[in-house]
This record gives structure tokens, C-alpha cells and sequence, in this order.
């Protein structure tokens, strides 16, 4: 009934199929011929299945043979997104462990802050693929979409910090695109209703970029919005709360909330390349605004 070319007689590689390196204790997955690290695979593989000869799947090959049992209804993004991830575990996995094959040169594995000067600096929530594995070992999404946006935050980081890097900003872009494109086979996601809640449509941006002139308070107040305690989600989140409808149709789910934040990120970025490139950004409407304070 199985169709794979491998046979159980065959050798396993030799190499971690996610990090590709040799050191250390290899687990074999028993119906192809992939080999990783415990803790290079998702989830983690246990001590035991090391210690004896029991029978073990890899997330691959468990993804593929379950594939057929699955739902394959066509949903929208949205649909998608506001999934409960402990439905969706196998998928999300699936999903980051193929990122973190593609990262070939590690780029996206690890703390960006502990190898990058002034990175914590530039980039106001760093991420990177290591610590969304940990996330979802340690189950810490609750729905398909926390996942997403983490997983988003990487290359909308990657776009900024690299502005004038092509060779990262390529690395970022086809990263990006293996995802957005998986992510919708994975979930069968409707086409049309794609990159709505994954990427962000820029061109709304233009008018500020021409122009490149926003009003001090504006500033300042947008600035206020991105800070951790002020964050646009949970403001509009705690507001939405009051809303009667609330607990049976959220008018927001949190796709969109943090959508909103990343969007703000976006604004607040093409407000600071404006500032680099013109001295006379800011309109000062605040002018003698100590004084009437005081
Ligand atoms: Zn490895
Ligand atoms: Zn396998």
C-alpha cells in the first residue's frame, strides 16, 4: 500500500535533516530515510524512543500519511487563523520544521540580538525560528493565527533591518514565500482570499511616503500605540470587550488584532525612513503645549 521508495534495509542519512549537521545522537525515522536530533525535530523526541528499538514516525512522514484523513474542505485565511492550534499541532510543525530545512545557513535559528549589533536597537520585538519552536513545544499559541504572526514577524523584521542588505533581504523573501505558499496547501486555503491577513496590501502607504509630512501629536500618539504597555491590539481588544456582542461574534479575532500592531510597525517605519531622508517631517502642532500645561 505504501508507495515510498525507501525500504526498511535502506540506511538512514547521516546528517540532522533540519540542521544537516552530523554531531551527535542521531533519531531514525523508520519509514523514510531522514535523521534528526531530538530536539531539531517537533515535537522534541523523548529519551526512550532513543533508548529502545521502538517503532518511530518522523513529523514528514506522519504529515504525509495522515494527509488523506484530514478535512479538505477550502476555507478562508480568516477561518484558518482563528483555529484552535491544538487541532492544528501536526500542521504547524509540518510548517516550521519546513522553514527550518530551508534556513540552509541558520540565519533565522537563533536570538538575532545575540549576533547582530544594535539589532535590539532597530527591531522592536525580535523573533526568530528557534524560539517559535519552543513556543509551540511548550504550547504557548492558542490559535493558528498567534503562530502565523510570529512566524510574519520574522520576515517583517528581516525587510527592515536589511533595508540595504539585497542578500538577506532575498534570504527573507524566499523564506516568506515557501511559507505563505505551504501554508496554503496545509490549510487548503481558497485562493483569492490569500496574503489578506498575511501580508499587508503597501500601497495605502504611498500618500505618506510622497508627502512625508504627519502632525507632532499624530506622532506621538501612534509612538504611544507601539509601546508594550499602550499596544493597539490590547487597547482595541479591551474595548471590543465592552461591546454586548463580544463573547458570541468578536468583531476583531486576533489575526486582526495583530494585524493592527504590525500595520502601526509599518506606519511608524516609513515615518522614520521620511526623517532620515527630510529634515521637516514633523509639523510641530504642539507649540506651546508645556505651557498650557503647567
Ligand atoms: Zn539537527
Ligand atoms: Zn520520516
Amino acid at each position: 500500500m505504501c508507495c515510498t521508495s525507501w525500504q526498511e534495509n535502506e540506511k538512514n542519512d547521516d546528517e540532522c535533516y533540519i540542521c544537516k549537521s552530523e554531531d551527535g545522537e542521531l533519531v531514525m525515522c523508520d519509514d523514510c530515510p531522514r535523521s534528526f536530533h531530538q530536539k531539531c525535530h517537533l515535537p522534541h523526541v523523548d529519551d526512550a524512543i532513543l533508548k529502545d528499538d521502538r517503532q518511530w514516525m518522523c513529523t514528514f512522514c506522519v504529515y504525509q500519511t495522515t494527509q488523506e484523513c484530514r478535512c479538505n474542505d477550502e476555507v478562508e485565511m480568516e477561518t484558518a487563523v482563528s483555529r484552535q492550534i491544538s487541532q492544528h499541532m501536526l500542521e504547524c510543525q509540518y510548517l516550521l520544521l519546513c522553514l527550518c530545512r530551508a534556513d540552509e545557513k541558520r540565519t533565522f535559528a537563533s536570538d538575532p540580538c545575540l549576533s547582530l549589533d544594535r539589532y535590539s536597537t532597530v527591531i522592536q520585538t525580535p523573533m526568530w525560528l528557534g524560539n517559535i519552536a519552543d513556543k509551540l513545544q511548550e504550547k504557548e499559541y492558542q490559535t493558528v493565527g498567534e503562530f502565523v504572526s510570529d512566524v510574519q514577524l520574522i520576515f517583517t523584521n528581516c525587510a527592515s533591518y536589511n533595508r540595504d542588505n539585497p542578500e538577506f533581504l532575498a534570504m527573507g523573501d524566499r523564506l516568506k514565500e515557501l511559507f505563505n505558499s505551504e501554508f496554503k496547501k496545509v490549510f487548503n486555503i481558497r485562493e483569492q482570499s490569500d496574503n489578506l491577513i498575511l501580508t499587508d496590501e503597501p500601497s495605502i502607504l504611498a500618500p505618506l511616503q510622497q508627502c512625508c509630512r504627519i502632525r507632532r501629536s499624530t506622532l506621538l500618539c501612534l509612538r504611544l500605540l507601539s509601546l508594550p504597555s499602550f499596544r493597539l491590539s490590547d487597547i482595541m481588544r479591551e474595548s471590543l470587550a465592552q461591546d454586548p456582542l463580544a463573547g458570541v461574534a468578536p468583531l476583531l479575532s486576533e489575526p486582526h488584532l495583530s494585524a493592527l500592531d504590525r500595520r502601526l510597525g509599518t506606519v511608524l517605519r516609513v515615518v522614520q525612513t521620511c526623517q532620515e531622508q527630510n529634515s521637516d517631517v514633523i509639523y510641530n502642532d504642539l507649540e506651546g503645549y508645556n505651557d498650557t500645561t503647567a
